[in-house]
Parts: C-alpha cells; sequence; structure tokens
C-alpha cells in the first residue's frame, strides 16, 4: 500500500473527467492535480459516441438546449449558460478539430473520427500539474465532514483536499462505466435517484413485423408515443428497425417517456395528409393501372416494406390495382399514417445511451458542482440526475458541468 498526495483528484477520464481536469489546471496552475482512469486508456465511451463520429453537442441556443433535457435542466442553467454548446464549438476548434454541423443542428468533427475528439482532450489534459493515475477508485475518506483521501481498489490511498467524481452512468459497463460513482456517493451521503435506462431501443409485441424488417431505416418518420388514447411524445426524423422492435434517433428519444402498454403510433407519409396521400396513390395505381397491388408500391415505400404494408392492409396482394376500392385505399391510407406498435419492454439500461437518474441535483450547487454534504467533494457529468434526448445533448451536459466543476474546484484553493 503506498501513500500519493495531491491537491485534487478527478475520478474517470470520459468527457466529464478530462473537461474538468483541464480546467481545474488552467485556473489552479500552481496546484497539483490527478486524473484517475481505471481503464488503460481514456475516454472509452467517447470513442463510440456518434457511431465512431462523436455527436459533440448540438448547434442550438440556450432554450433549445433547455428544451432537449429531460430532467432537471433548471439545475444545468448556469454551468450550461457558462459553457454554452457555442463554447463547445470554439473550444474543440481551439485545438485544431475542424467541425460541421448536420441535420437537426447536431455537430460532429469534419473528420467524422471521435478519436479526434479525444485526441484534443488529451492535449488539453497535457499540462505540467496533471498526473495520470491508473487505478479504480473504490472508497473517499473524510475526516470532519471534509473529503481527506481517495482509497483505490488495490489499497493505494491518495491524500487529497477535493475530489470531482466524474465516473459516468451506468450504461455499456464495459466502458468502464459501471455505476461505481452511485455508490460512493451514497456512501458519502448522497441520495441516488431511481436509475434506468433512458435513449434505449424498445422491443414492441408486434417482433415478427419487426423481424421481418430488421435493418430497414426511414429518414423521415413522425413518431407519436400514446399512453391512454393521449400522446405523450412526438417526434420527426429516422428510426430503424430492430429484431425485436425499435431503435434509431427518434425511437431513442422517445424512450425517456415510453413504458410497457403504450404505443408507438408511427406516420410514414409524414409530409402528405390523407387527402394529398390520398392523391399520390391514386396517380401511382394510375400509372401501374395494370399491375396487381403488391407491385404497385414501389414508388412510395421501401421495397422491405411493401409486403408488410400490403399485408397489414387486408387487400389482396393479387388483387388488380385498378380494381382497389375507395374504402380498401382508406386502409392502406391509415397503415401508412398508423403504423402502430406496442411497447413490450425498454431494453436493459446495459443499452441505454444513456442513464436517466443519479446523484440527485438538490445535494448539489448548481453554480459550482459541490457537494452539499461532503466539503471538497464535486460532480460531474452523467453521474449526476440530469439527462437529455439525443443529438448531442448529453455530451454537452458533460462538459459544462466537468468544466464548471474544475474550475469550482480550483477556486475553492483561493478562499482556503
Ligand atoms: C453507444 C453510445 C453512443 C453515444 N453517443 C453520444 C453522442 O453521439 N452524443 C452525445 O451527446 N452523447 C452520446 N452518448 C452519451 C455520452 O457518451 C455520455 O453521456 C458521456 O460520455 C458521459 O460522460 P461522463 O464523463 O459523465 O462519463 P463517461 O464518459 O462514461 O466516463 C466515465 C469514466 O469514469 C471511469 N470510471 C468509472 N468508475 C471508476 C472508478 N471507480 N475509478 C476510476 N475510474 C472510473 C470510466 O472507466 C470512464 O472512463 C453515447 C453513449 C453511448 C453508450
Amino acid at each position: 500500500m503506498s501513500n500519493i498526495k495531491t491537491d485534487c483528484v478527478v475520478v474517470g477520464a470520459g468527457a466529464s473527467g478530462m473537461m474538468a481536469a483541464g480546467f481545474f489546471s488552467d485556473n489552479a496552475k500552481s496546484r497539483n492535480i490527478i486524473l484517475l482512469e481505471k481503464n488503460n486508456t481514456f475516454g472509452k465511451k467517447l470513442l463510440i459516441t456518434g457511431k465512431g463520429r462523436c455527436n459533440v453537442t448540438n448547434n442550438c441556443d440556450i432554450n433549445t438546449f433547455m428544451s432537449n433535457v429531460v430532467h432537471n435542466g433548471r439545475f444545468l442553467y448556469s454551468a450550461v449558460s457558462s459553457f454554452s454548446p457555442y463554447d463547445t464549438i470554439s473550444f474543440f476548434e481551439s485545438l485544431g478539430v475542424a467541425m460541421k454541423t448536420e441535420r437537426g443542428n447536431r455537430v460532429f468533427p469534419v473528420s467524422d473520427h471521435s478519436s479526434d475528439i479525444l485526441s484534443a482532450l488529451k492535449s488539453h489534459c497535457n499540462k505540467k500539474n496533471i498526473s495520470f493515475y491508473h487505478g479504480e477508485l473504490s472508497d473517499i475518506r473524510i475526516v470532519d465532514g471534509h473529503v481527506a483521501s481517495c482509497i483505490l481498489k488495490d489499497g493505494t490511498e491518495i491524500e487529497c483536499s477535493s475530489v470531482i467524481l466524474a465516473t459516468g452512468g451506468k450504461s455499456y459497463p464495459q466502458t468502464g462505466s459501471s455505476g461505481d460513482g452511485y455508490r460512493i456517493a451514497a456512501k458519502l451521503g448522497h441520495t441516488v435517484t431511481h436509475l434506468k435506462p433512458s435513449l434505449v431501443p424498445i422491443d414492441v409485441e408486434e417482433s415478427g413485423i419487426c423481424a421481418v424488417l430488421e435493418g430497414l431505416s426511414l429518414k423521415n418518420t413522425a413518431l407519436d408515443l400514446v399512453r391512454n388514447r393521449k400522446s405523450v411524445y412526438s417526434d420527426f426524423g429516422e428510426m430503424v428497425f430492430t429484431s425485436s422492435g425499435l431503435s434509431g434517433p427518434v425511437v431513442l428519444s422517445s424512450s425517456a417517456h415510453a413504458m410497457a402498454g403504450d404505443t408507438i403510433i408511427l406516420d410514414l407519409k409524414p409530409a402528405l395528409d390523407e387527402k394529398t396521400l390520398n392523391t399520390r396513390i391514386l396517380s401511382d395505381f394510375s400509372k401501374y393501372s395494370n399491375k396487381i397491388f403488391i407491385n404497385s408500391l414501389d414508388d412510395l415505400l421501401p421495397k422491405k416494406l411493401i409486403p408488410v404494408i400490403v399485408s397489414l392492409s387486408g387487400i389482396d396482394a393479387q388483387k388488380k390495382v385498378n380494381s382497389i376500392t375507395k374504402s380498401e385505399r382508406a386502409s392502406l391510407i391509415n397503415c401508412l399514417k398508423n403504423f402502430s406498435f406496442t411497447i413490450k419492454k425498454l431494453r436493459p439500461i446495459e443499452e441505454a445511451i444513456v442513464t436517466s437518474g443519479g446523484v440527485s441535483v438538490k445535494e448539489i450547487d448548481p453554480k459550482t458542482m459541490h457537494s452539499k454534504i461532503v466539503e471538497g467533494l464535486f460532480f460531474a457529468g452523467e453521474l449526476i440526475d440530469c439527462d437529455a434526448y439525443t443529438g448531442g445533448f448529453n455530451l454537452q451536459i458533460a462538459f459544462s458541468t466537468g468544466r464548471l466543476a474544475g474550475i469550482s474546484a480550483a477556486k475553492k484553493y483561493e478562499v482556503l
């Protein structure tokens, strides 16, 4: 068992931890800091974000940002207004990463490589007073209500007067974020709210249909999540069928509100109201007047979807198009505008993009990220009970809270 001394320990070299360490260093150059990570490498989760492209942030103003936060947006106000999505873009550009904005204001590195974002964050941490330490935090020792040291799994003790816990959530545990921070925060007296998956694929009762359509991605779909005949969430964008249900951005975002028994209604032709869609179908039917029904939908639908919609419409697939009745057309339109699925269950937290729930925001000062319970303890990133929709908002939460925790921990030394 060895004994090490430093001023501050940042636990977790993910998006929020690397931000925290770099900003601590910039603001407390005369103080030493250790960035502690249990994996052999930094930013394992960051590397897989945005399917390896890293959707860094969302190019939007603070009000739009807040409307995309599902839980505890108000708590984030100080952190995000002092380091906004625009600041994130400038920050990475200042570190030499060119950025681009895509559909839905999603921001990515021009290279489409999340490794460029990780390299930039590593270079941000490449400062004289930051030491990297490979080890797993198992406990934080408190003396007289104040942080005294970090105890690692191998017995090493790191004496310090502040700790920034940035251990991430519980999803994708193979990346290192296996929920350690929740246990440690709870042991120190913090409330950890109910943890559940968010931004997670959804399994549906109609899994047979989904299995047939597996892999099919639809770019322009309107989604309505319905409970007891009332809409609880609606969105527009891309979705994809999985072997047992639905996924893709609009479905993932809807999962933040979804529960078993809810209905997901997909409108496959959201740009056309029923009347216009009817006119469009009539025009296709007249173009293919000598064909049978199943061979007449090539202009309207992706190939894979045609047999499914034909079967759901109840119209004989072999029927000549010119003999399809008005009421049969109405049934087809209904299938296209109300392609419905009953939710069986959300996939488990291990498959979620983020964890919903976490260290209660009531016990953290929103202006500093400092614990209201333990002196010298700060929180950053997904560990906190805040989560948002897809679109770059969750990484922005990690960057803003990480930066604020780093600056606040550094400032604490000025008043000591
Ligand atoms: C597949 C996937 C894709 C995603 N894509 C996007 C996207 O494109 N845009 C977006 O905004 N969000 C995305 N997210 C969400 C985003 O990645 C997270 O919200 C963000 O990484 C959280 O950052 P963090 O620093 O809080 O935690 P993490 O990035 O999870 O980092 C926590 C770190 O702490 C370390 N650690 C944990 N416990 C200990 C311990 N006891 N001792 C030492 N170290 C420890 C872990 O090993 C890890 O390195 C995605 C998530 C997933 C799973």
